[in-house]
């Protein structure tokens, strides 16, 4: 079997889980949590970062941050994961959905503009699988209407648009560290900022609202979490960020031999290699099935694993979610891109693990499936 994703541990990642076994600092107060954030900062160009436990907490809590609530409206795409859509709804306010290029992943920029109300607050971009959204007439979008943008950069680490990193970008940017992302700490998130307001209150409401005065330590004014992230993820991370150009230039490679080895398979599209603004990161390969090719995604992704080769589908878009349809949301809506991508789209084996025969062999049984 040839799994979809495997992470790759060839840092000091021993060594620095070994020296907080020996400290005695696996909590959150330990070194490598101030450390790791310290660095992300720097690495993605932001003055603060905030360690959280995953991505999806992470986008709660930006939500929440930036004062998002009742009555408000934030724009997004139909096509990405439900973590991003139940950080707006568990606040309060409303999904808004566009569609995404078909091509691209992402989301049709000039879609978001119609979907613009006097309740908007904010545009929650999210990065799809490996290119980067086209930022710029979205900042535009954002100064015109003053409008605040969350940047979903969960897959990005490392990618950039027109050379500035992805987490630069928004009032708040989040990462994963999710197993299948560029850097993982088993579980794990961080929201990045500029404005030390934003940060105090990110830490805050990360951290149970706990007093700073420390004779009122336990007398809240008000309700968060704990989104702590512990010193023996904070490790992980921080052994994979040293390494992160070395992370880069695998998860490219992996790429382009999947390119050149399946550009002949005639009723696939293979990914778009580059913009002109960015270079493909290849955080997953995604293919989509062409529409003459008789079958969908779900049965050839059956047919795979009947070789031994791992697949995952496409997002099911969030105006089809049942839970959603249920609290009356998106109701008649249609996205028709976000739902041929999930009919029509899987992704292969990308994982940093992955070798050189094993690409080989994935591209072998592709091309036999699908002849
Ligand atoms: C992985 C991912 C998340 C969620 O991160 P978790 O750490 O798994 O909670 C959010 N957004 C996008 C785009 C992702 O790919």
């Amino acid at each position: 079997m040839i799994p979809v994703n495997e992470p790759l541990f060839n840092g000091k990642e021993k060594e620095y889980l070994n020296e907080c076994i020996e400290t005695g600092w696996v909590g959150s107060d330990g070194p490598f949590v101030r450390k790791f954030e310290e660095n992300m900062a720097s690495y993605i160009g932001r003055r603060y970062a905030v360690a959280v436990t995953n991505g999806t907490a992470a986008l709660e809590l930006a939500v929440v941050a930036l004062g998002i609530g009742p009555r408000d409206e934030v724009i997004l795409p139909a096509f990405t994961i439900i973590s991003c859509a139940q950080a707006i709804v568990k606040a309060g306010a409303k999904p808004v959905l566009v569609d995404s290029d078909y091509y691209t992943f992402n989301m049709k920029v000039e879609d978001i503009e119609k979907k613009i109300t006097p309740m908007t607050k904010a545009i929650m971009i999210v990065h799809i699988f490996g290119l980067p959204v086209d930022m710029d007439p979205i900042l535009e979008l954002a100064k015109k209407y003053n409008l605040k943008i969350i940047e979903d950069a969960a897959e990005m680490h490392g990618q950039t648009y027109n050379g500035k990193k992805c987490g630069s970008f928004g009032d708040i940017s989040i990462f994963s560290f999710y197993p299948n992302k560029h850097i993982t700490t088993g579980e794990g998130g961080m929201v990045l900022m500029d404005d030390e307001k934003l940060y105090e209150r990110c830490k805050s409401l990360r951290n149970l609202c706990f007093s700073n005065d420390p004779k009122k330590r336990f007398i809240h004014e008000e309700i968060g979490w704990n989104l702590r992230m512990s010193n023996l993820q904070a490790a992980l991370g921080l052994a994979q960020l040293e390494r992160i150009d070395k992370i880069i230039e695998k998860k490219r490679w992996i790429g382009r031999k999947y390119q050149e080895l399946l550009k002949d398979i005639e009723v696939i599209n293979l990914p778009i290699d580059k913009t002109d603004y960015s270079e493909n990161i290849y955080w997953v390969f995604g293919i989509t099935l062409k529409d003459y090719y008789p079958k969908n995604a779900q049965e050839v992704m059956e047919e795979l694993s009947k070789y031994g080769i791992g697949t995952r589908p496409f997002f099911y878009p969030m105006h089809k979610q049942p839970v959603f349809s249920r609290m009356g949301l998106f109701l008649n809506e249609n996205y028709p891109n976000a739902e041929k991508l999930y009919d029509r789209g899987f992704y292969i084996p990308s994982g940093l693990a992955l070798t050189e025969e094993q690409i080989v062999k994935v591209s072998e049984i592709l091309h036999e499936v699908l002849r």
